[in-house]
């Protein structure tokens, strides 16, 4: 089967709160449906990953373990390879895995990248992760078999800033967060 890539915003596209107007750590729960659209891609190929801005943490809204908690449980939950988070303005961003046994956090911090959305870094390290992972590709020329349709994709979230990192890179597509989660983008057999 080809593989291809879908990145998702979390809060407003996957998860929102149970209790007033910022998830933190387990004060969240995923939109109705939500696992079962994600379920529906993953069956056609599709690995999901989340990309969330973490800028609570920086503003000291939330600690960075209450993030780490958070992004942990909504992996599990909805079924996620990876999350990406930036818990700053920029500079660095953060992976973690749900699996339990893997506990470590990975960190990139490529000084030309801007890891905020609607800063693209953490998208182009969730495509070179899976370019290498599924093709085999270097980190050289990853944006480029994207470019060339070798694999495919997408960004789903609810907020300008993530149409706009997904248009910052060359054969990104975007799909609004709400038209998503109900399924109007289904069938997806032209995409794949
Ligand atoms: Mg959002």
């Amino acid at each position: 089967m080809r593989r291809n890539l879908l990145m998702l915003d979390l809060d407003g596209t996957v998860r929102r709160p149970i209790e007033g107007e910022w998830c933190k750590g387990e004060n969240q729960q995923l939109f109705p449906g939500v696992r079962q659209v994600i379920d529906y891609w993953k069956r056609r190929g599709w690995v999901v990953v989340g990309v969330t801005n973490q800028g609570g943490v920086h503003y000291g809204n939330k600690s960075y373990k209450e993030c780490v908690m958070e992004q942990r449980i909504t992996a599990r939950c909805a079924g996620l390879k990876y999350v990406y988070f930036c818990p700053n303005l920029g500079e660095y961003c953060n992976r973690i895995s749900p699996v339990l046994w893997q506990r470590n956090i990975d960190m990139y911090a490529r000084p030309a990248f801007t890891y905020r959305k609607p800063g693209e870094g953490m998208l182009i390290e969730a495509i070179t992760w899976f370019a290498d992972e599924y093709y085999s590709a270097s980190p050289y020329a990853a944006q480029a078999m994207l470019s060339a349709n070798i694999f495919k994709c997408i960004m789903v979230g609810d907020r300008p800033e993530d149409k706009e990192a997904a248009n910052r890179i060359k054969g990104c597509g975007f799909i609004d967060a709400a038209l998503w989660r109900n399924g109007w983008t289904i069938p997806l057999e032209g995409l794949a």
